[in-house]
């Protein structure tokens, strides 16, 4: 017998009566900030153990009911990506690299025990929602929608295991560029009391738990005036892994350099990115271990001419300074650096349709 998941999925459309008027949208894309605003519609998918995912819809976007012993709600059986739709200049539009995405979502599901979705399903459901959606992205040219699919454990079961119903979901949110101003560099705060993720963990996956640990020493970054926490490895607390939200980047002369994806950190789809624009350009491209005194030293003797973080909200941050309890260096007034606002440039200038896309990055919704 065939399961639901070898037969493509097909959605069910249920149009939402009472979408937003054109003057709201025109009000909300004239200045979307970040995750604030949604749009008309969201995508659900249901999955049951022994039955495997079907009820793939499109419905009005909206709260959800979810039972208050739903598993998600007690054990955070929870998982999430996160990627952008650009508007190109001739209306059509495009999403970037998502079967990055859809891989990913699938080597977090076996991590927190849910079930793969299909690849083809995954991008079946970017599409449904963008087609709905298409008058919610922004047509100016650094404005993107924001899409967050995400799937959560459904059961109404107290005990601990691996829930046996769940639910996957995508929403779509308006974004502007992410820091108003333009590029600025930014100071990052060092947090040495907490760890983000330890060996065994789930510090590769997307999951929800890995951001609630992650708020208190982002309030210590925010207390110090800094935008991101900067976390160590957290068996020998010398290796630099991440930020809160994004991967760091060391340009060393012509060599790049980047932690290594060791199991703790999360394989960043814009980071994959640079490593392949960096290579292109014929930089030596390294990713390694990288300790905490190789940067400040690295820093210090000039051998480290720029430092930055990606991710796909921000794209490309450049870093000014790392602010710790004992640790400061950098300068917090450096101007940004030549190779990240070209690297950011070229990146940027694909994903609007503005540069060849060479690599085939780019997929039609
Ligand atoms: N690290 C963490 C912890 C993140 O949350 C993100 C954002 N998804 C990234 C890195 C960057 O990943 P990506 O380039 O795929 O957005």
């Amino acid at each position: 017998t065939l399961s639901a998941e070898a037969s493509p999925l097909t959605f069910n459309h249920e149009l939402n009566p009472n979408p937003a008027s054109d003057l709201e949208r025109e009000s909300v894309l004239a200045n979307p900030g970040f995750g604030l605003h949604f749009t008309d519609h969201m995508v659900a998918i249901d999955w049951d153990l022994g039955v495997g995912w079907h009820d793939a819809r499109l419905q009005p976007y909206g709260p959800l009911q979810v039972d208050p012993a739903s598993a998600v709600l007690h054990y955070g059986q929870e998982i999430f990506e996160g990627l952008k739709a650009y508007r190109h200049d001739d209306g059509s539009i495009w999403t970037f690299r998502p079967e990055k995405n859809a891989e990913r979502l699938q080597r977090s599901a076996r991590r927190l025990a849910l079930p793969e979705l299909p690849v083809d399903a995954f991008l079946e459901s970017l599409k449904q929602i963008v087609r709905a959606d298409k008058a919610w992205v922004p047509t100016d040219a650094d404005g993107s929608l924001y899409l967050r699919p995400f799937m959560i454990a459904n059961e109404t079961f107290l005990g601990v295991r691996a829930a046996h119903r769940v639910a996957y979901y995508v929403i779509a949110s308006p974004a502007g560029p992410y820091f108003s101003g333009g590029v600025k560099p930014v100071s990052i705060w060092l947090s040495t009391e907490y760890s983000r993720a330890g060996r065994g963990g789930t510090g590769a996956a997307k999951c929800g738990g890995n951001y609630a640990a992650s708020l208190l020493p982002q309030e210590e970054a925010a207390a110090n005036g800094c935008s991101q926490v900067l976390f160590l490895d957290a068996e020998t607390g010398t290796h630099v892994d991440e930020l809160g939200g994004m991967n760091v980047f060391f340009v060393m002369g012509d060599r790049l350099v980047t932690p290594a994806t060791s199991g703790s950190i999360l394989e960043g789809v814009t980071r994959d990115s640079i490593l392949q624009l960096a290579r292109d350009r014929g930089m030596t491209v390294e990713e390694r271990d990288f300790t905490l005194e190789e940067w400040r030293d690295g820093v210090e003797s000039g051998t480290i001419s720029e430092t930055f973080a990606c991710g796909t909200a921000a794209v490309i941050t450049p870093i000014a300074q790392v602010k710790g309890h004992d640790v400061l260096f950098g300068d917090a007034d450096a101007p940004a650096g030549e190779v990240t606002l070209s690297l950011r440039q070229e990146l940027t200038d694909i994903q609007h349709g503005r540069a060849e896309d060479r690599h085939g990055w780019l997929y039609r919704l």
